[in-house]
């Protein structure tokens, strides 16, 4: 068994997932993504693309086969070649009871110095997707002068991060060194316990992890506190001190017992009971009135719902759905870039369709909208008074939502709000990641189910705004206390 440099980046994120990766039960992993998929084939071509301008070697092996890669790499160092690409580096543990230390190392490159190979050293560079240099990635490239200094005989006095947008960044050794070690040594210790660490799910770090599905399944039977929103790792270590280890608990606690929890502050405790409680009854509570020019009814309503690939920074899909609440018609426009050059149409489109109702309030989720009308704007020269004039029809839900009532969901995304009222979608697990996906295959193969597989998701996302309207007006409005919801 070897402890990785994934390992370590894992356990920064997660330990439990450390600790599955290692030891679970490979029955509960759940296979990629399309998405993660997508994400794994973009860093391998982001690393090609980084390093094309560099000459380097790689070591031969079979694939999988770590000690033959090790071996091959030790050769290739021997020989002083000057760069290595994807090396392998293999050290024994220092405690018998530890495992050996590995990874694979994005590029090797030779430096002047004494190492057992001779008066050269290599130092370790790592290829990133991403803009920052995360601490994580810093660790990792520490862990790696490690590795290195086991293989090679001779501490690297350099480590380096290529970064997607801030190029090169060498990381200070000096500082991430001790973190690292200290990191490694948790490491091994969560690997050595007997018990699994405890679940905590939270949605932006375990919506790419294999065991969510699993984990989900475990934090939904135990009713675990991190399904409830607003609670964060930091606030759940404090609760628990505080003994509210439940959701029930938590329900009946005062504002006042929650003070002692750092930054936490009156509204946070407040609005963390309200959302036990409303968890627990399954109900909505309000706490603010909403008035109907905060949430206007019109004789024809807009709903409206962008898709984008970010990638590209490309608005490809506008959906409006038209609500003629007089004729009781329904009407869907799909205005689609099938390819990136139609940007500028479909914006024209857009503004063309909302311009044929000048009265109408433009409903959406989240300001994603208004701020891709702001910038498509920019982008095709539209006049500045006309946005303002656009963007001032805009109403976002989501806003109004999260600031007048509490509902008995795991978040406030649009899918979980209109799943609680009722509403579903035609196609199960689609999400904006999903279209992405479609959108490339369909530039990729020309197949248009894709396009007609996102057309359908993007209309369900403005007909799942149009109940969440709906719903907030019958209940909410003016109203002193929100009924349960039906679904
Ligand atoms: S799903 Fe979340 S809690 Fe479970 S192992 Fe993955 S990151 Fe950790």
């Amino acid at each position: 068994m070897l402890l990785t440099a994934e390992h370590l980046l894992n356990y920064q994120r997660c330990q439990r997932r450390a600790f599955l990766d290692q030891r679970g039960d490979l029955a509960f992993r759940s296979p990629p993504s399309d998405f993660l998929r997508k994400l794994l084939e973009d860093s391998a071509l982001h690393r090609r693309e980084k390093l094309s301008d560099l000459t380097w070697q790689s070591p031969v092996y079979a694939k999988g086969d770590w000690q033959a890669g090790a071996a091959a790499t030790q050769a290739l160092m021997g020989q002083g070649v000057e760069r290595i690409f994807q090396g392998v580096l293999i050290v024994p543990p220092e405690e018998p009871e530890d495992m050996a230390l590995a990874g694979i190392v994005d590029l090797l490159e030779k430096r002047p110095g004494r190492s057992d190979f001779g008066d050269w050293v290599y130092v370790p560079i790592e290829v990133k997707l991403g803009k920052r240099p995360k601490l994580e990635y810093q660790i990792v490239a520490a862990f790696y002068t490690q590795l290195l200094a086991g293989f090679q005989g001779a501490w690297p006095e350099e480590a380096w991060l290529v970064l997607r947008e801030a190029g090169l960044y060498e990381v200070d050794l000096w500082q991430r060194v001790p973190q690292m070690q200290t990191v490694l040594a948790g490491l091994q210790e969560t690997l050595r316990a007997s018990e699994v660490p405890e679940v905590f799910i939270s949605r932006s770090r375990c919506s790419l992890c294999h065991w969510y599905g699993h984990c989900y399944e475990v934090a939904h039977e135990t009713n675990h506190l991190s399904l409830l929103p607003g609670v964060t790792p930091t606030r759940y270590a404090a609760l628990q001190e505080l003994g509210l280890t439940s959701v029930e608990s938590l329900a009946t606690a005062t504002p006042k017992s929650l003070e002692g929890i750092p930054g936490f502050g009156e509204m946070n405790a407040h609005r963390l009971i309200r959302q036990a409680r409303a968890t627990v009854l399954g109900q909505a509570i309000p706490y603010q009135t909403i008035t109907p020019a905060q949430v206007p009814t019109a004789p024809v309503e807009l709903y409206f719902d962008i898709e984008a690939e970010p990638d590209l920074e490309l608005a490809f899909l506008h959906g409006v759905l038209v609500v003629n609440r007089v004729t009781g018609e329904e009407t869907f426009y799909p205005l689609l870039a099938e390819q990136p050059d139609q940007e500028a149409i479909i914006w024209q489109q857009f503004l063309d369709l909302v311009h044929r109702y000048p009265q109408s309030p433009i409903f959406h989720f989240c300001a994603y909208e208004v701020q891709t009308a702001h910038r498509l704007g920019q982008r095709y020269g539209t006049p500045p008074p006309v946005i303002e004039a656009l963007v001032a029809r805009f109403v976002d839900l989501h806003d109004l939502v999260t600031n007048s009532v509490t509902l008995p969901v795991e978040s406030y995304a649009l899918k979980l709000i209109a799943r609680w009222l009722g509403f579903r979608w035609r196609d199960q697990g689609v999400d904006g990641a999903q279209a992405i996906i479609w959108y490339n295959r369909w530039r990729e193969t020309g197949d248009h189910t894709y396009l007609d597989a996102i057309v359908r998701y993007n209309e369900d996302d403005c007909r799942a705004t149009y109940v969440v309207k709906d719903w907030l007006v019958r209940e909410c409005l003016n109203q002193t206390e929100c009924q349960e919801a039906s679904g």
